[in-house]
């Protein structure tokens, strides 16, 4: 998707007001009506409804009359939300180009006021799902867009939240630097994701050096999940950062040692196929075989997670809470079930396979209303009573 920020230079103050408000009421609307909307933004003379054409105008919210006079927010409409917050927070000032399209984001070069260019994560979970509403799947349709919403800010959270620890913890990810809705702003790696690299100088030393890093991570007590030639890159001194952080686990996750082998086995795949790396393998009778290893010579889940972890416990309790982790493992196991090596290539399938998966994530992801006891204001200063959204059994 395109993101043309020219529109934010004209949006007036009313304009966010209401479109915060329909973001306000899409917590527990799907298509919020518009005199709720014209409620919460509560401006003078009906003034409401006039901003609400210049947010059409703009593609900033969509239209629905199907069942009453309603409208919802559009990934423009959210990411402008974001991007405005960040703006007003002195984070960033300008937008620039694209830099990649994940499966479920989008990634933008972003520029503070002092002109460090930084990149811009926009979480898309959830897109599939909103794209399949055009397959007239109707039963999707009560949820992808609260769905999208709620998963997407949860995936930004914890990108955020696991992005910052593994940086205190001296891991190659890049520094992260805010966060907001489901946007997350972090420094720019200036390389390439190691699936465009064709030739190493050392690609025995990168090898090590990328499986050490899942090794570490699990010594802290975590798994990628997703650690694959798409989410490393490499620069052109050869230096590794890792990227791509939601769908992180704890060594304590039922299936964290089939997660842990199946993001070591891609980069023993991708680095045996891409570099012509060969690797001994140990069998029974040779007399250094070791318990504490695999038949690779490296460090088994199991001797890893016997002396592991702090760091899942120190996430457990920060900003990111158990009950969110739980709440976007549910989606996220649906729906990278398998792994993502080769994405590229096979996109058109991958779409099918993880619209599939979507549907039955969806299925057991139901958003119930729950009304909070308080009342908060926003950073706009709209006063309104907030509900949160919760995952279901
Ligand atoms: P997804 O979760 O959708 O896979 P990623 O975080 O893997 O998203 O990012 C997708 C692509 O965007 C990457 O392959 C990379 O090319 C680019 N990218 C992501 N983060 C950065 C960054 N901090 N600096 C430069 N490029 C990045
Ligand atoms: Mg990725």
């Amino acid at each position: 998707m395109k993101l043309d920020v020219e529109a934010l230079r004209y949006l007036s103050k009313d304009d966010f007001r209401v479109l915060t408000a329909v973001e306000m009421g899409m917590r527990n609307h799907e298509i919020v009506p518009a005199e709720l909307i014209d409620r919460i933004a509560s401006l003078k003379h009906g003034g409401t409804y006039k901003v609400l054409k210049n947010l059409l105008k703009h593609k900033l919210l969509h239209h629905d009359s199907s069942k009453y006079d309603g409208f919802r927010l559009t990934y423009l409409g959210y990411d402008f939300l974001a991007i405005k917050t960040l703006v007003n927070r002195g984070v960033i000032s300008s937008v620039g180009r694209k830099l990649g399209t994940g499966k479920e984001s989008d990634i933008y070069e972003v520029a503070s006021e002092d002109g460090t260019v930084l990149a811009m994560k926009l979480h898309r979970l959830g897109r599939v799902s909103f794209r399949a509403v055009k397959t007239k799947r109707d039963y999707l349709r009560h949820r992808s867009s609260y769905n999208w919403l709620y998963l997407s800010r949860l995936a930004a959270l914890k990108e955020f939240a696991f992005m910052k620890a593994l940086e205190e913890h001296e891991f190659p990810v890049p520094k992260a630097v805010d966060c907001n809705r489901h946007c997350v702003i972090m420094s720019l790696v200036q390389g390439y994701p190691l699936v465009q690299v064709k030739e190493l100088q050392n690609p025995e030393t990168i090898f090590e050096t990328v499986l050490g890093v899942i090794v570490r991570l699990a010594e802290h007590g975590l798994i990628h999940c997703d650690f694959n030639e798409f989410n490393i890159m490499i620069d052109d001194d050869e230096k590794v950062t890792v990227i791509d952080f939601p769908q992180m686990v704890s060594v304590s996750h039922r299936n964290a040692q089939m997660y842990f082998d199946r993001d070591v086995e891609c980069i023993f795949k991708f680095f045996q196929k891409r570099f012509n790396l060969t690797f001994q393998v140990n069998t029974d009778d040779n007399e250094d075989s070791d318990a504490d290893t695999d038949e690779t010579g490296w460090p088994s889940f199991s001797s890893i997670s016997k002396s592991s972890g702090f760091l899942d416990k120190e996430l457990a309790a920060s900003g990111f809470s158990r009950k969110d982790q739980e709440d976007i493992e549910k989606f996220i196991e649906e729906d990278t079930d398998d792994t993502d090596s080769g994405r590229e290539e096979t996109e058109d399938k991958q779409f099918v396979e993880s619209m599939e998966a979507n549907v039955k994530g969806l299925s057991s992801f139901h958003l119930e209303e729950q009304e909070e006891q308080t009342s908060n204001s926003d950073e706009d200063g709209v006063e309104v009573k907030q509900r949160s959204c919760k995952a279901g059994q």
